[in-house]
């Protein structure tokens, strides 16, 4: 097609430059059918925190990508292998460069500020279609002025979205049944769910350190309250070190009474039980392993909340709107935190597995891109009813876990029928 020819490309704007932001951002800039600009309020990458990508989002066959020892069966019963199949097409399509870090960080552990700016510096460095970049904390009504008839938005602004209450026309915070059945729910268009208050606590070790389901319960059995229960796969030697993250369970009192962020040495100072705690269980894996810890223990304290964004895209602004309400007249999605959240260390990879299928989606020329709101909406609903049960599922276990060796406590947990 000549250049006259060629129709214009479509403004995408894309708020927030997490890690989600900026797979999308690398993934539509890849067309010429798209022009894109990135807005962030951050001036640099500086989140240390080590993270884990699952290894289904470089899966290459629908059993590879069911593969999981928590939750297989969930995902054949959620998903149809054709649609696994079709994603797994669409990934096809993703640049080499891409897939290539892609693959790197479903090996092990990274720092998220890696992810980051690697994924800043891949999009910085293709001159094919350059991405304009702004650096600005852009509220909900400059986003939505700054829409044209037909441009699109994709709000990646994580778990305190932007644009997520936006999308709900007419709806009233609470003003809905469904939310008043649930143990907690907030926000005209998100509902969620508090599975628990935790500590989540990293630290180093200097030996070799694996564990599993026996080992979280041996290395608690002292404890009577504030067990440490490492995610297994939080666990990783990196030849000279090993990386530990686990959580500690705390009640919404200590919680309040705790700031967002500490170290061993304030958590012995006002929490000596938990601290306690903690030591007993790196007292056995020293006891295993003839390791010492390098450093401190770093710690935050955190909300363990389930939530989705009911809308995830303007759709129902489309059907039921004022026509001439920005929302209304352009295609607004949101990946990543922003359309959902869920704990135990999953909601990178499943943000990244929601912008890949977005992304093919808008790539795709044989759909109209209103037809892509709906799609859209429904594998977003799909990807939060897989995250919903494996949440549920891995905070049932834990709850069993901690309960192991006093039946009275087990049983009150169990619901059989
Ligand atoms: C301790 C801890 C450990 C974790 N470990 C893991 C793990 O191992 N694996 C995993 O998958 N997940 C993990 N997570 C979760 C993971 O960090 C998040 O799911 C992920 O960062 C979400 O990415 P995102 O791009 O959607 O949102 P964010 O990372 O929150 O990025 C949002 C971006 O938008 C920008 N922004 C926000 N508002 C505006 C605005 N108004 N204008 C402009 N820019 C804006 C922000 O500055 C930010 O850059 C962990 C989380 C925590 C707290």
């Amino acid at each position: 097609m000549s250049s006259e020819t060629r129709p214009s490309p479509v403004r995408v704007h894309i708020l927030g430059a997490g890690p989600v932001g900026l797979l999308l951002t690398a993934l539509l800039q890849s067309t010429e059918r798209f022009s894109v600009h990135l807005y962030e309020k951050r001036r640099e990458y500086t989140r240390t925190r080590m993270v884990q990508l699952a290894s289904y989002l470089v899966a290459d066959s629908v059993a590879s990508y069911c593969t999981d020892y928590i939750d297989e069966e969930s995902v054949l019963a959620v998903f149809d292998p054709r649609e696994i199949d079709e994603g797994l097409a669409l990934r096809q399509s993703i640049p080499s460069d891409l897939m290539t870090l892609l693959r790197g960080w479903t090996q092990g552990f990274c720092p998220l500020n890696a992810i980051e700016r690697s994924l800043s510096d891949l999009i910085d460095a293709r001159q094919s279609y350059p991405v304009q970049r702004t650096t600005a904390n852009v509220a909900a009504p400059e986003a939505m002025a700054m829409l044209e008839p037909g441009d699109i938005l994709i709000d990646c602004t994580g778990s305190r979205s932007v644009l997520r209450d936006e999308l709900a026309p007419n709806a009233a915070a609470g003003d809905d049944c469904s939310s008043r059945a649930l143990p907690a729910a907030d926000g005209a268009n998100t509902l969620q769910i508090r599975l628990e208050y935790a500590l989540v606590i990293t630290f180093l070790y200097g030996q070799a350190y694996d564990c599993n389901e026996h080992c979280k319960y041996i290395k608690n059995i002292d404890n009577p309250h504030y067990k440490f229960i490492p995610a297994v796969n939080r666990t990783y030697y990196d030849g000279s070190l090993t990386h530990v993250t686990g959580i500690v369970t705390i009640s919404a009192e200590d919680y309040e009474r705790m700031p967002s962020r500490f170290d061993g040495h304030w958590l012995r100072s006002n929490f000596p039980h938990v601290a306690e705690s903690m030591d007993r269980f790196i007292a056995k894996i020293k006891e295993e392993t003839n390791g010492e810890i390098v450093g401190d223990l770093e710690i935050i304290r955190i909300p363990l909340d389930l939530y989705r964004a009911r809308n995830a895209t303007s759709r129902e602004w489309r059907r039921t709107g004022p026509a001439d309400h920005p929302l209304a007249r352009s295609l607004v999605y949101l990946a990543g935190d922003s359309a959902m959240g869920s704990p135990y260390f999953q909601s990178i990879s499943l943000g990244f597995e929601c912008a890949m299928f977005l992304a093919g989606l808008l790539g795709r020329r044989d759909l109209p891109l209103a037809d892509t709101l709906d799609r859209y909406e429904f594998y977003a609903y799909q990807q939060w009813m897989r995250v919903y049960m494996r949440s549920k599922m891995i905070k049932h276990n834990k709850d069993l876990l901690v309960s192991v060796g006093n039946t009275d406590a087990l049983l009150e947990k169990l619901h059989i029928y």
